[in-house]
């Protein structure tokens, strides 16, 4: 199998060298071969995606379209009008969206061409995977192990060189813990960069679809398409779009990296601190300059988080009653419909609905959410005074490489650790990428960089910098 990156294959076919049509048959039969035990696909868009191919044989200048031709797989948590779309729940089994989401939309005015659904945990709850009423996905690099969540299927699907480029969405991690997993590239933009008109919601004032790629140009390419106001959601914002592939161009000299080595002090794993130290000394041979800093607040970050995504989540869910969203179970009575329907939700969910409705509870909230919110606040803060001093923070993407499948889920605290590194971001509403530095015992292992609000650009310049540097292994599925 030939692996061809998005622009690659964007280039090939706007000079004619292969069709559109070619590259969307040829992902589709890649689609169905993918190993049924890496359970990475949900539904696929055979007759979308081949309706798509053929209606750019039509357009009127092919050749200005930034993803013509590009194939891509899409999490099942965001609406594509016609195919199925179910968020990895029992009580969404039925359903097909109306309607395209804002990221499919756009995705297909540029070219793009959507192939196939990806696994993930229920609602987007998890960091395994583990949770998606369609069976837990499956690493590709060891099946034993976990792709990482809640994006996992997207993860792998790029991984394993399905697709070039498949969206996930971030609500405290899941599009850079699976990549970093998985060994590929996952960015999360800046709160408010990308539409969520479509994104089925999670806990909202956190939720953010993301990018996975197989190389950090690629990545750029696609948050760039994506990038941008909608009047359809009221929390996008009117900032103008960098141009971010030309920023992967740029070279790391004088960059200022900072790096919080007392966040660090304890529960990453050793060879996980090794990969993360040399992508250090890399960078800094590179000529930037990494200096020590403080984020004193981001040590609460996955408590602060689960207050806060609990509480969104257990108000969010409450329209899935089988009266105005899901798919209703019948009762003998109104109370008992709802019971029954809404009995359908995993575990994962059904925890998350209770402890959120606790926090939120008249007697609670002062203790909790509203404690949660203050210091919600001073995690931001945290990090603006940082960005006063350097351009990028980095750190791990996740304290260990993937886990064993089934290691973790009886002990929902030891799986919330998992996103120690990455909910900061989500919490501040800042941008942060992760990018493949290395194996640690023959598995993937990565390099986060967090930006300022609206700096993209400045996180695509490093992580596309440090990628020269130390290219990227890619998976070999193994030939049979
Ligand atoms: N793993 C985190 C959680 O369980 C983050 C999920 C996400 O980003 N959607 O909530």
């Amino acid at each position: 199998m030939t692996r061809r990156g998005a622009l690659e294959l964007r280039d090939l076919i706007a000079r004619g060298d292969t069709s559109a049509k070619a590259v969307c048959d040829e992902t589709l039969d890649r689609v169905r071969r993918s190993p049924a035990q890496l359970n990475a696909f949900v539904a696929i868009g055979e007759e979308r995606a081949r309706a798509a191919a053929s209606a750019l044989r039509s357009h009127p200048d092919p050749a200005s379209l930034p993803l013509l031709g590009v194939p891509i797989a899409v999490k099942d948590n965001i609406c594509t009008r016609g195919v199925r779309t179910t968020a990895g729940s029992r009580v969404l089994e039925n359903y097909i969206p109306p309607y395209d989401a804002a990221v499919i939309e756009r995705l297909e005015s540029a070219g793009a061409v959507i192939v196939a659904k990806t696994n993930c945990d229920e609602f987007a709850m998890g960091s395994s995977t583990e949770h998606s009423a369609f069976g837990p996905s499956r690493n590709p690099w060891d099946p034993e192990r976990t792709a990482g969540g809640s994006s996992g299927g997207s993860a792998i699907a790029v991984a394993t060189g399905v697709v070039p480029l498949a969206l996930g969405s971030e609500t405290g991690g899941s599009v850079r813990q699976p990549a970093a997993l998985c060994g590929v590239v996952g960015v999360k933009p800046t709160y408010g960069r990308i539409s969520r008109y479509g994104l089925i919601a999670f806990a909202s004032s956190l939720d953010q679809v993301g990018v996975f790629g197989a190389n950090v140009k690629d990545a750029a390419a696609c948050l760039g398409v994506l990038a941008g106001p909608d009047p359809r959601d009221a929390t996008s914002a009117p900032v103008a779009v960098e141009d971010y592939v030309a920023a992967t161009t740029q070279e790391v000299g004088g960059l200022r990296i900072g790096v919080p080595h007392t966040l660090m002090a304890d529960g990453v794993d050793p060879g996980v601190r090794e990969a993360f130290d040399a992508s250090l000394d890399a960078l800094r041979a590179q000529g930037a300059i990494l200096e020590d800093i403080d984020l004193p607040h981001s040590r609460y970050g996955t408590a602060t988080y689960a207050v806060v995504v609990m509480a969104e989540a257990s108000s969010n869910l409450g329209r899935f009653d089988g009266v105005r969203y899901g798919s209703r179970v019948e009762g003998e009575s109104l109370a008992d419909m709802y019971a029954r329907t809404r009995a359908r939700f995993g575990d994962e969910v059904k925890r998350r609905i209770m402890i959120g409705t606790y926090v939120l509870s008249a007697g609670y909230y002062d203790a909790y959410y509203r404690k949660a919110q203050q210091v919600r606040m001073l995690i931001r803060q945290d990090f603006e005074r940082a960005f006063e001093r350097v351009d990028v923070i980095a750190t791990p993407t996740t304290p260990t490489t993937a886990f064993k499948l089934g290691e973790r889920l009886q002990d929902p605290v030891q799986m919330y650790l998992a996103d120690v590194f990455t909910v900061s971001a989500n919490l501040a509403g800042i941008p942060a990428i992760s990018v493949p530095c290395g194996l640690v015992e023959g598995l993937p292992a990565g390099l986060q960089l967090t930006g300022r609000p609206f700096g993209e650009a400045a996180l695509f310049r490093a992580a596309a910098a440090y990628e020269r540097i130390r290219p990227l292994k890619v998976f070999e599925p193994p030939t049979s």
